[in-house]
């Protein structure tokens, strides 16, 4: 039974229908109810597995792109390597590995996450316990340095708020109550300066999502690298430019209705990529895009995962091989998880974008 349904019930009695935004907010980061707050979601136990717990070569292939471009930026001798949502930290714990011979970065990094959920805090001060991470609210409170910043899977949990279009304007998709039940409902038709632009690229009847949070995050982490220097490397699922209703719940690895159970299972939204680009677009930043399959061919994953595999006989060879396909195969995760990065407009461009993308 969700414990948070009754809760939600009462507020919109109260209140009136709820933003979407409002909801998924609720049911993620509610501090006695929510989905992170209450239950570690990951793995094959869990609801969903990510690209780090897929297998270690997702992290060191970012370290070490992280890292190219640290040396590229003349190797800044105190910088912050942040890491927004970190989960287990596994993919903390291999980008550090990875990068254990870089001379000099080690000593450098100013290891930084930003978690909401206290209990994944708890796992991540485990994980990462021998590089003493400190936790951090929000990007604007992180040191002032050069800030290199991974994030995985982390937009895809931000809160959006879901329009249908009317012929010249908005109605919101709002979460009310039929009895002791949570329905979708629509507001009356509002304009939105935020979405303003989406007029010119949908007709009457289309769905647009806008992640309000997605939009504040990538400001502040595009000021502080615009200010400071560094790199942004962002991965999540999602299309180039989002239409349609991508909202959704998944609960013990099937998909689930999202208002059902409040609070037990993933909420998530897809990453609408052009929207994080238009954040970024006042920086003066270079914006650079590819897909995760693409990015980590050629950042050497398939020369890491031959060698890996000397070591490997029977079923941890198949596991082995089964996951380096998973991250890269057009059919798995290889183009439907889109990898952005960001760097100042004058510094050396990332490794790993190179391939040109239809
Ligand atoms: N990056 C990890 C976990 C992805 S799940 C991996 O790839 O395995 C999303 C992560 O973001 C979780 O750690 C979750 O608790 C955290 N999170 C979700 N919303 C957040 C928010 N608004 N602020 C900070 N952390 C958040």
């Amino acid at each position: 039974m969700s414990a948070l349904k009754p809760l939600i019930l009462a507020q919109i009695a109260a209140h009136g229908p709820m933003r979407l935004s409002d909801y998924m907010a609720l049911c993620l980061l509610h501090p006695d109810h929510g989905y992170y707050t209450t239950r570690p979601p990951f793995g094959t136990q869990g609801d969903f597995t990510t690209a780090p717990e897929i297998s270690q070569m997702f992290g060191e292939m970012l370290g070490l792109c992280l890292a190219q471009s640290w040396l590229d930026s003349g190797a800044p001798p105190a910088f912050t390597l942040a890491e927004l949502g970190p989960g287990r930290g596994t993919l903390m714990a291999d980008v550090l590995r990875a990068t254990a011979k870089v001379a000099g970065f080690h000593a450098a990094a100013n290891i930084c996450l930003i978690e909401a959920s206290p209990a994944l805090r708890a796992v991540q001060a485990q994980t990462l316990a021998a590089y003493a991470p400190r936790w951090f609210g929000s990007v604007d409170d992180l040191p002032e340095a050069p800030l290199y910043l991974l994030a995985n899977e982390f937009f895809d949990a931000l809160p959006i708020r879901q329009f249908h279009r009317t012929p010249a304007a908005w109605a919101e998709v709002m979460v009310g109550a039929a009895g002791d039940d949570l329905t979708f409902g629509k507001s009356a038709p509002i304009s939105l300066p935020e979405l303003d632009q989406r007029l010119n690229d949908t007709r009457g009847g289309d769905v647009v999502e806008y992640c309000p949070a997605a939009a504040a995050m990538i400001t502040a982490i595009s000021r502080r690298i615009a200010a400071f220097g560094g790199a942004a490397l962002i991965v999540d699922y999602g299309a180039w430019h989002g239409v349609g209703d991508t909202f959704q719940a998944l609960r013990s690895h099937e998909f689930a209705n999202p208002l059902d159970a409040p609070g037990m299972a993933d909420l998530t939204a897809h990453v609408d990529f052009s929207a994080l680009a238009n954040a970024a677009a006042p920086h003066n930043l270079r914006a650079q895009f590819t897909a995760q399959g693409p990015f980590l061919t050629s950042l050497g994953i398939d020369a890491r995962a031959t060698r890996l595999a000397q070591s490997l006989r029977g079923p941890a060879l198949a596991a082995h091989l089964a996951a380096k396909q998973r991250l890269t195969s057009p059919d798995e995760m290889g183009q439907l998880f889109k990898v952005v990065g960001l760097t100042p407009a004058g510094a050396p461009p990332l490794a790993g974008f190179d391939t040109v993308q239809a």
